[in-house]
């Protein structure tokens, strides 16, 4: 990857689920992690990459600033993939929305060097963070992750920003007792820093994608409802 491009999969208009207001996502292409169930795999194999560069991605944002004067005010979201993975080369984005006084989102795992996050941090007004295993060896196995990295990124994150937390809860990978045990006592350490909990119940969504990447599609439990319930009753005792 050219060093002063910023890749990217898709620039997504519209969307109402990646933050306040009506935003518009970009998804930007390379993740550090493998979690088995990932929706997006377009973001990590293949060829479907477009490039662009600071000004002219944030030339393309800035064409729906009218839309970001939604109630409550939407802005941009960055998404991926991970998106913070290409936190220097975006820093001339963010100070362009910025300047533009333009609400941005993050969507992180936080699996991505420190000096990234902390270059975010500066400029990102609401940060979505993933908590998926905290396992250290499972961590380590099923998301080919580091999870004092993770651990490290969360604690510096939570004493400078407000976050809202995503745990997506999948069958036979994070939905274990053990694991949602961990996570609960995790969040209720951070609680100050949370703003919201989100469960996500996770699909099959990427299917169709893997199989026109030619690559085997994910096999995962779905969890019932009932599971959920219980989920959200733990975290929220
Ligand atoms: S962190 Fe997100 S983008 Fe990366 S592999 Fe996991 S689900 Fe996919």
């Amino acid at each position: 990857m050219n060093k002063k491009n910023i890749s990217l999969t898709n620039i997504q208009r519209f969307s109402l689920h990646d933050g306040p207001g009506i935003r518009t996502t970009v998804f930007l292409k390379g993740c550090g992690l493998r979690c088995p169930w990932c929706a997006n795999p377009e973001n990590l194999y293949g060829h479907e990459e477009k490039f662009f560069d600071a000004e002219s991605l944030a030339h393309e944002l800035l064409k729906d600033k009218i839309f970001y004067q939604s109630d409550p005010p939407g802005g941009v979201t960055f998404s991926g993939g991970e998106a913070l993975l290409q936190a220097e080369n975006l820093v001339p984005v963010f100070e362009i929305m910025k300047r533009e006084k333009i609400h941005m989102t993050v969507e992180t795992c936080l699996y991505v060097p420190e000096k990234n996050l902390r270059l975010a941090i500066e400029y990102i007004d609401l940060f979505f963070v993933d908590v998926k295993i905290l396992k250290r060896d499972s961590a380590a196995r099923v998301l080919q992750g580091n999870l004092d990295l993770y651990l490290k990124n969360f604690e510096l994150l939570a004493n400078k920003r407000t976050i809202i937390i995503r745990v997506p809860v999948i069958g036979g990978f994070t939905d274990c007792e053990e694991n949602r045990a961990l996570i609960k006592n995790f969040l209720a350490r951070y609680k100050n820093a949370i703003s919201k909990i989100e469960l996500l119940k996770e699909h099959n969504l990427g299917a169709a994608k893997y199989k026109k990447l030619g690559l085997p599609v994910p096999d995962y439990k779905g969890v019932s409802d009932e599971l959920m319930q219980k989920y959200f009753q733990e975290l929220s005792d």
